[in-house]
């Protein structure tokens, strides 16, 4: 028997035993100012009738409330796995299905989000250097493998100092709050480091080199967010024109190798 059947079979006992009480009650008080004796099968009708209707009545009742409660439980049980599954999906919706990264659209919506008035922030963009040699000699399932080691590398040299996007292709970007140019100068060498530090191996097991180049803008007040993409992509065209494998950082920075 189980603890709410139990439960059921006590309540209904009670709400029984009170039904017999009051069944006695009224009897003794109604049947003598009728003029009537409360005689043995009176008294065995005020047990009875209690025994009878009273207790399986209530046992359906406390049953059915039993049950009220448990589809209640239930509901609001998928309710909350349902909310859970929803906030997955959303969250997956906002990432590049190859890397993990933000996705284009999710990034640069972050990205216009964390430009408030009076902030400022730095911009990176980050492209892979000869990725089409890359698939045009190792294949395309190498490149996808190289690719998703690379947006590992660039998460992991950013860390929890900013966040970081697939905007396509072999491009990436990272946004740092709250961080001025000199300092994201340091976070691009750690990605330039990074990415210089992977070991990845063709199915053959030739090694297959990456680099990045990497383009930094830094924005405080003012600066639209089209301003602030299309002056890191410029400064990303300066470090490929200067020869690749290095960051490239707006106003009078010099190039970090
Ligand atoms: P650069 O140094 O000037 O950037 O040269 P690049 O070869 O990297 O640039 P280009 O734009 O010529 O080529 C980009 C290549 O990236 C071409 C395309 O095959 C490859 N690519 C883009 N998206 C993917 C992808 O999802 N998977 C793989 N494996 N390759 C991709
Ligand atoms: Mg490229
Ligand atoms: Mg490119």
């Amino acid at each position: 028997m189980t603890a709410s059947t139990r439960v059921i079979i006590l309540k209904a006992s009670l709400a029984t035993a009170l039904s017999i009480v009051a069944s006695l009650g009224l009897a003794l008080t109604v049947v003598p100012m009728l003029g009537g004796v409360v005689d043995g099968t009176a008294w065995l009708m005020c047990i009875l009738c209690p025994l009878l209707i009273a207790w399986p009545a209530s046992a359906w009742q406390f049953r059915q409330a039993q049950r009220l409660k448990d589809a209640h439980g239930e509901i609001a049980r998928l309710h909350g796995a349902l909310s859970a599954a929803h906030e997955t999906l959303l969250e997956r919706a906002r990432r590049d299905g190859l890397t993990g990264l933000l996705n284009r659209e999710s990034f640069l919506a972050d990205l216009k989000q964390a430009m408030t008035p009076g902030g400022r922030g730095t911009l990176l963009f980050i492209d892979a250097d000869h990725f089409k040699q890359v698939n045009d000699r190792f294949g395309h399932p190498v490149g996808d493998d190289a690719l998703r080691r690379l947006a590992q590398a660039i998460a992991g040299a950013v860390g929890a100092s900013g966040f970081s996007g697939r905007l396509g292709g072999e491009e990436f970007a990272v946004y740092l709050p709250r961080t001025v140019l000199t300092e994201a100068e340091a976070v691009a060498k750690q990605v330039l480091d990074a990415v210089r530090r992977l070991r990845i191996e063709a199915p053959g097991g030739e090694p297959v080199s990456l680099t990045v180049s990497i383009g930094a803008a830094g924005w405080a007040g003012g600066t639209t967010i089209e301003h602030l993409i299309a002056e890191a992509d410029a400064q990303l065209y300066r470090a490929k024109m200067q020869g690749r494998n290095r960051a490239a950082c707006a106003l009078n920075m010099a190039a970090v190798a």
